[in-house]
C-alpha cells in the first residue's frame, strides 16, 4: 500500500480515524466565539419569559376598545424591568413600555401614536380598536424551557453567544484548542526580516500554515528552521511532538537528495500511515503519528502546502475540538473557463467562486504559474476537483468544489 497513490477520500478517512478528541474545558462566555461546543445548550427559561409588550403605548382589555374611539382610565404604569402587579379591570388602561410584562387581565396593546392622554394624565383616549394579542409577544413562543437550543459539535458564532448568555451560560464547555507546531525545512530559507541572498528565499509557508491553523482554532508556534539537516529535524520533531497535538512540516518529502522528513520520522519510530496521495498539487503528502501527536509532512511548494493543509490537517484540527461537521463539504459549481486534469491523480485546482446573474455558483479556475505561485493563490476561495483520468473539463461543465476557509 505504501507506494500506491492513495485516493484523497481514503487519505481523509485515515486522518479522521487517527484523530482523537482533546479534553473538554470550561471557559468564560467572553472567550467562546469560534470555539466548538462540547455540551448541548438547554433553555433554562421560556423566551419570552413573560407576555411582553412590543410597543410603547397603553395596555388594555381589547373588548373595551371595540367601539373606538373610547376613553379609559389610566391606573398605572408598566416599564421594562418594572411591571404593574395588579389586575386590569374593565374600563382601565395601563401605560406600557416596550419590553414590559403585560399585566393580568390585559390582552392587547395600543401604540402611543393613536392615543391621547387628557384630564391631567388620569384618562386616555384610544382612537383605534385593539385586537386580542395586538403588540404582545406571548410567553414561550420563541423557546420553551428545557428545549435544546444548540448542540455539542457546533462552532460558536456571535449570535450563539447571545443564546448562551440568555440561558445563563456564564461559562461554557468547549473542546480544547489543539497546540500545533509549524516546522519549515529547507536550507534555502531565510527569515521574513532578512534579505534573501543568491539561491535563497524567504520562508512563506510558515505563515500560511500559521494562518490556516489559527483559522482552524489551533494555538500555533513556529519552530526554528530545520534546514535540511536530518539530526536537527529529528530533534525538533521529537521535542515539539512532546508538547503538541499536531506538527505540520513543510518541505523535504519529495525524492531529492536532501529530502529528510521521512528519514527523520522513520528514525524516531513514527508510524507512517501514508506518504503518496493521488493529488495534484500535493502528491508526496506524508501523514504519521509519533506518540499521540499527529504529523503532517506537506510538500514544500507554497500552493501544495495550502491545498494539503486544508484537505488533511484542517479536518484533524477541527475534529480534535469536537467539530461534528465535516471540514470538507463538496459543493457544485459551473466552470467559467476550461480546467485541465491529470492522468494519474485527482486535481484540486485553485479557483475563485463567483455568482452569475442567475444566481448560479461559478468557479473561475485561476491562471497560475503552478504550485509555487502563492501570489496567484491569494485570490483562491475554493478548489475545483478534477477527477483522476479526466483530461479536460470545458467551460460550462458542472464540477465539484471545496471551499477554502476565509
Ligand atoms: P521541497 O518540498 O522541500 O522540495 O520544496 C519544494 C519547493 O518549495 C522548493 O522550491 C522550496 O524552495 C519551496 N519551499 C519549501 N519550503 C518553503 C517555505 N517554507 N517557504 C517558501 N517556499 C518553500
Ligand atoms: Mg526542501
Amino acid at each position: 500500500m505504501m507506494n500506491e497513490l492513495l485516493p484523497v477520500s481514503e487519505a481523509t478517512r485515515i486522518v479522521q480515524e487517527q484523530t482523537r478528541r482533546l479534553p473538554v474545558e470550561a471557559i468564560p462566555l467572553t472567550a467562546a466565539r469560534g470555539r466548538v461546543l462540547a455540551e448541548d445548550v438547554i433553555a433554562d427559561t421560556d423566551l419570552p419569559p413573560f407576555d411582553r409588550a412590543l410597543m410603547d403605548g397603553y395596555v388594555v382589555r381589547a373588548a373595551d376598545t371595540a367601539g373606538a374611539p373610547v376613553r379609559l382610565r389610566i391606573v398605572g404604569e408598566a416599564a421594562a424591568g418594572r411591571g404593574w402587579r395588579e389586575t386590569l379591570q374593565k374600563g382601565e388602561a395601563v401605560r406600557i413600555m416596550t419590553g414590559a410584562p403585560v399585566p393580568a387581565g390585559a390582552d392587547g396593546v395600543q401604540q402611543v401614536e393613536v392615543t391621547r392622554e387628557f384630564d391631567g394624565g388620569k384618562m386616555v383616549e384610544i382612537d383605534k380598536p385593539v385586537a386580542v394579542g395586538q403588540f404582545i409577544s406571548e410567553r414561550a413562543t420563541e423557546v420553551r424551557r428545557g428545549e435544546t437550543v444548540l448542540c455539542a459539535g457546533e462552532t460558536i458564532n456571535a449570535a450563539m453567544l447571545a443564546a448562551l448568555a440568555s440561558f445563563g451560560y456564564a461559562r461554557v464547555r468547549v473542546g480544547s484548542r489543539p497546540r500545533v507546531a509549524v516546522l519549515a525545512t529547507g536550507t534555502e530559507l531565510v527569515p521574513v526580516s532578512d534579505q534573501p541572498g543568491a539561491d535563497q528565499i524567504r520562508d512563506s509557508n510558515s505563515y500560511s500554515l500559521l494562518g490556516y491553523a489559527e483559522a482552524a482554532g489551533a494555538r500555533v508556534e513556529l519552530l526554528p528552521f530545520a534546514g535540511d539537516n536530518s539530526e536537527l529535524l529529528q530533534q525538533l520533531i521529537s521535542e515539539s511532538a512532546a508538547r503538541c497535538d499536531a506538527l505540520v512540516l513543510s518541505g523535504g518529502v519529495s525524492m531529492g537528495a536532501y529530502d529528510f522528513t521521512k528519514t527523520a520520522l522513520g528514525a524516531l519510530g513514527a508510524e507512517i500511515f501514508f506518504e503518496r496521495v493521488s493529488l495534484r498539487p500535493g502528491k508526496p503528502t506524508v501523514f504519521a503519528r509519533l506518540g499521540d501527536t499527529l504529523i503532517f509532512g506537506l510538500p514544500g511548494n507554497p500552493v501544495s502546502v495550502s491545498v494539503t493543509f486544508n484537505l488533511f490537517a484542517r479536518t484533524a484540527l477541527r475534529r480534535m475540538q469536537g467539530d461534528s461537521r465535516d471540514a470538507l463539504i463538496e459543493e457544485h459549481a459551473v466552470l467559467s473557463r476550461a480546467a485541465k486534469g491529470a492522468a494519474g491523480r485527482a486535481s484540486y485546482l485553485p479557483a475563485r467562486l463567483l455568482t452569475d446573474e442567475d444566481g448560479r455558483l461559478v468557479a473561475e479556475v485561476l491562471r497560475w504559474g503552478g504550485s509555487s505561485d502563492f501570489v496567484a493563490f491569494t485570490q483562491a476561495t475554493a478548489l475545483v476537483i478534477v477527477p483522476a483520468g479526466v483530461g479536460l473539463l470545458d467551460a460550462g461543465a458542472v464540477v465539484r468544489i471545496v471551499r477554502l476557509p476565509e
